[in-house]
């Protein structure tokens, strides 16, 4: 059992530790007060453990440094944004080369051709098209799923995470309206105007909301990768393909955090049908991109709009998608990382990492589970939850403060806002049993 005594005075001291020993963070901190919103660039870098963030002076493999001088075993790996490692030498070196021969034109460069045939490769998707994230490629799948199908509504799973698409950032309240996740703010609309979500592993739920026939998209991850990882129920996927069918309804699958399952991520793992399929952050190694594969019965009768004149003011673009940049990026990525003889190796050092989370929390008597998902891991302070809502149930945000911050303050990053870990091909057992030998301690500070 969790003593709480215990954890609110183990996580006051572990606070104290990181503001003595991150000195310097905090100087950077504090200066940042003066220009940026809240100090920081964006939102999600005020969700790390600590009073402040930590702030980085280099990351190469799966390592990075602090400018307090501290070094850190890095499993967020940029919440897989760096799946494939940090500061890949092949990628710094195609950045370079393209920098020196013009990094964006707005017309294709050779790159692009050899990127889209290697998509074709992994994903089995036949055309593809590039944008600058993967919050972009999802908000265009949408919009081209609703030019096709002349239909309103999309429907998402609860508690899924697609980006920042705004219509995605719903759940379902307790009496299963949909409504906006908590936290997303300034939706433009009531969300319950365009989306339905439903309960991951519900077929009957997915039906239903099908039903009306006014569905044009079914955006989904294979798992629930957002909300620790939820696994789907034997045959589910291929019940959501036939219902989807049955419906009219064109199936989005959004692997852009289960690549981890392997080189095509679950599309090819577990032999789904998409008819559109959207991918980001990690075939960059690093560098804003993102790219949404389609059938070749959707290209058919995208094609005609593509060649028109209003093409330009579709809602689908951005001058900078698919550059010389994003296209010499993904070719070094791709050709050299995310492939067979990495998952070969980082697959077994999650289940490593799984191993010693379990013998853990075993010890300590928790009813809690870890999932793997391929190269990605995570705990969860419950039994392995069915759905999103259950896995939500089971949030606590302050035992999750106090085991990332006892982890990063003995030099272990996990994920922010989940327990996750990614492995890279530059981790190694002993960085996998240094976090086992963390986490047990840290289990051993606050319970009884
Ligand atoms: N899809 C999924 C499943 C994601 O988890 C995320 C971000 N974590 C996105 C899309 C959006 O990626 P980005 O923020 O890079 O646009």
């Amino acid at each position: 059992m969790i003593d709480q005594e215990k954890l609110q005075s183990a996580h006051k001291g572990e606070k104290k530790r990181f503001l003595d020993t991150h000195r310097k963070s905090a100087e950077l901190f504090s200066q940042a007060q003066r220009s940026l919103l809240a100090g920081v660039p964006m939102p999600w870098m005020n969700r790390w453990p600590g009073d402040h963030p930590v702030y980085v002076r280099k990351a190469i493999g799966a390592r990075f440094t602090d400018v307090d001088g501290h070094e850190y075993i890095d499993f967020c790996l940029g919440d897989t944004g760096a799946m494939t490692g940090h500061a890949l030498e092949v990628v710094a070196d195609a950045i370079c080369e393209q920098a020196h021969h013009g990094l964006t034109t707005m017309l294709p460069t050779a790159d692009s051709i050899w990127v889209a045939d290697e998509l074709t490769r992994r994903f089995g998707l036949p055309k593809w098209q590039f944008t600058l994230s993967a919050t972009d490629a999802n908000r265009f799948v949408l919009r081209y799923a609703r030019h096709m199908t002349k239909r309103p509504m999309i429907v998402v799973n609860d508690w899924c995470y697609h980006g920042t698409v705004d219509e995605t950032l719903v759940i379902l309240d307790r009496s299963g309206r949909t409504v906006s996740r908590p936290g997303s703010i300034g939706p433009q609309i009531d969300p319950r105007l365009t989306t339905r979500a439903v309960p991951f592993n519900d077929l009957e739920a997915l039906e239903r909301a099908f039903a009306p026939m006014d569905v044009a998209c079914l955006l989904i991850e294979p798992a629930l990768t957002n909300i620790g990882i939820v696994l789907p129920n034997s045959g589910y996927h291929q019940q959501v393909r036939e219902l989807a069918h049955q419906y009219g309804v064109l199936l989005a699958i959004d692997e852009t955090h289960t690549i981890c399952a392997g080189p095509g991520g679950c599309t090819e793992a577990w032999g789904l049908e998409p008819d559109f399929l959207v991918i980001g952050k990690t075939i960059g190694g690093g560098v804003p991109v993102g790219a949404f594969g389609m059938s070749n019965d959707v290209a058919d009768q995208l094609k005609v709009d593509m060649v028109s004149h209003d093409v330009d003011v579709s809602g689908v673009g951005g001058t900078l998608s698919g550059s010389a940049l994003a296209m010499a990026a993904m070719r070094a990525t791709l050709s050299n990382s995310l492939l067979v003889k990495q998952f070969e190796y980082t697959i077994p050092l999650a289940t490593r990492w799984a191993t010693g989370v379990a013998d853990a929390y075993c010890a300590h008597d928790l009813n809690w589970h870890v999932q793997q998902l391929g190269c990605r891991v995570e705990y969860w302070f419950c039994p392995p939850p069915k759905n999103g809502a259950a896995a939500a149930a089971a949030i606590n945000h302050e035992l999750e403060a106090f085991l990332h911050l006892f982890a990063l303050n003995r030099g272990v990053l996990l994920a922010p806002f989940h327990n996750m870990a990614l492995m890279s091909e530059f981790h190694t057992n002993a960085d996998v049993d240094i976090h086992s030998e963390v986490f047990s301690a840290s289990l051993d500070a606050i319970t009884a």
